[in-house]
């Protein structure tokens, strides 16, 4: 019956799928709440949770991905139970969790990224960021990705965050970069980089890029690369002037700007050059790029103030063996599961998903993070943006329908993929193969090497499957 829904004899069963930031908020959210008594699980496709922390941000930001200590308490309570190595949509079927769990919360980021839908941008050669960041953070699924970083001249087409942590990839010395816990497999195919020359592409003036002012400030402090500013790039219009004097990060990031651009070169072997209001329309080559045709834009304020961009019928070329678009993440549909394609996520209002964009909301489902607002902010935006789905949740709680009690009890989930023979990764697990990747970083002065394939993964922490190899033989005792 609905009014036992959340006590101690029947507590709320919820399942969040994605045991990135915003699912592991979503989780701190509901545990910190009094209302309701809960029992969580956390499901991720991957063995290791995390998310973005683990896969997305850059290795040398070592820092950031400090926020792990707090996920860390979060699945260590005892109302939460991980799942890793779990995938909705071929382990278990959406209808499946909805038969399990009184309530869904998607929490699934954004693992895609946006087209640039120009000639070209299939060849050999053209990567997404997306893709790129993914491979040199040991993402399982980019294991066989193969990057050639023999050519001189590179394109990075964006000025967003990411934009600027491929650059510092691909600018840091190998000195710089053997302290982070990068792949082993791109440090080794750094080391042997030929790239000299990184093209910075912004399609709009220095006023609107998207960086934030750490990101751009470390551009000018790396080892072996200078970076290069043409101060007519700094020169700004009218609108620019007036959208600066309100945005305190622009003023900074103009600042720092304008310090490269009167700063001396110092002849470092590679060189970041910066270039505004550039649209890329073309990459040419014959069987991979060779190089790309970009034109000349002039800024124009749209109605509401936006200041957009316009190509003026000028156009440039720039050769280049390797082109990045670095222009926004997208969020990848589950089987079953609403999403918009428009915008590229799971529609919904505040959090409950909707059937359609500005459809009908579906009870007991929810979403977070990425998957919810679409590709912005930084980690920490993830923490009010899932309390705000959790606020909805506990409102939800008095007209939800419970799942059957005996499909809501702790061991249903658990049998049902034993039943599949699902190898799930639980969180002492991952404490195992935690506590072997820093083991082996620690012998290297890095602060983790990583496994890298899911099979290597399963095979070193449930050694009793295979008998080949056990956590103890990985670190040599
Ligand atoms: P982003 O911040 O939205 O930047 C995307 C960039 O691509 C913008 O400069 C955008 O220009 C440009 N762009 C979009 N479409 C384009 C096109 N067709 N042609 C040329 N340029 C185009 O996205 P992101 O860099 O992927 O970052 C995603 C989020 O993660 C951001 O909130 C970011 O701050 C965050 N992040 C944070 C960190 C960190 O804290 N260190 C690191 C990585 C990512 P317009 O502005 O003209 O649209």
């Amino acid at each position: 019956m609905a009014s036992t829904l959340g006590t101690g004899s029947r507590p709320l069963r919820i399942a969040i799928v994605g045991a990135g930031p915003s699912g592991l908020y979503a989780a701190g959210a509901l545990l910190q709440q009094k209302e309701y008594h809960v029992s969580i699980d956390i499901f991720d496709r991957l063995p290791t949770p995390y998310g973005l922390v683990r896969y997305g941000v850059a290795p040398d930001h070592q820092k950031i991905k400090s926020v792990t200590k707090i996920y860390e308490r979060t699945l260590s309570d005892a109302r939460v139970r991980y799942f890793g190595n779990v995938a909705l949509g071929s382990d278990i079927s959406r209808a499946e969790m909805k038969a399990h769990y009184d309530q869904i919360i998607y929490a699934v980021g954004a693992q895609s990224d946006r087209k640039l839908e120009i000639p070209g941008e299939d060849l050999p050669g053209s990567f997404s960021a997306t893709e790129f960041v993914a491979w040199y953070n040991g993402h399982p699924d980019f294991l066989d990705y193969e990057v050639d970083l023999s050519a001189e001249s590179v394109v990075v087409i964006g000025v967003g965050n990411v934009a600027m942590d491929v650059t510092r990839i691909l600018a840091k010395s190998i000195r710089e970069l053997e302290t982070t816990d990068i792949a082993d497999y791109a440090l080794e195919k750094l080391r042997h980089s030929k790239v000299k020359h990184i093209h910075i592409l912004a399609r709009r003036g220095p006023v609107q890029a998207k960086f934030t002012n750490p990101e751009i400030k470390e551009l000018g402090e790396l080892e072996i690369a200078d970076v290069i500013v043409k101060p007519e790039d700094l020169e700004l219009d009218a609108a620019s002037q007036a959208e600066l004097a309100a945005d305190k990060t622009a003023q900074r990031n103009l600042e720092t700007l304008q310090e490269f651009a009167h700063r001396p070169l110092s002849g470092k072997p590679r060189q970041i050059h910066f270039h505004f209001l550039r649209s890329p329309v073309e990459l040419y080559g014959e069987d991979r790029v060779t190089g790309m045709r970009m034109e000349k834009n002039l800024l124009v304020t749209k109605e509401g103030g936006y200041i957009s961009c316009e190509g003026i019928g000028e156009y440039e070329e720039l050769p280049a063996g390797l082109v990045f678009r670095a222009i926004g993440y997208r969020s990848v549909p589950i089987p079953d599961v609403p999403f918009y394609d428009r915008w590229g996520l799971i529609p919904n209002e505040k959090g409950r998903v909707t059937e359609t964009h500005k459809g009908e909301i579906v009870p007991g489902e929810y979403v977070v993070g990425w998957a919810k607002r679409g590709p912005t902010g930084v980690i920490g935006t993830n923490k009010p943006d899932a309390v705000e789905t959790v606020y909805l949740m506990l409102e939800d709680v008095p007209d939800l329908p419970p799942v059957a009690d005996e499909l809501a009890r702790a061991d249903a989930i658990v049998k049902l993929l034993r039943s599949r023979s699902v190898e799930f990764f639980d969180f002492g697990d991952w404490q195992i193969l935690d506590q072997l990747e820093t083991g082996r970083g620690a012998a290297q002065g890095r602060p983790r090497v990583k496994f890298t394939a899911v099979d290597e993964m399963l095979r070193l922490v449930h050694p009793q499957r295979t008998q080949e190899e056990s956590p103890a033989s990985v670190l040599g005792s």
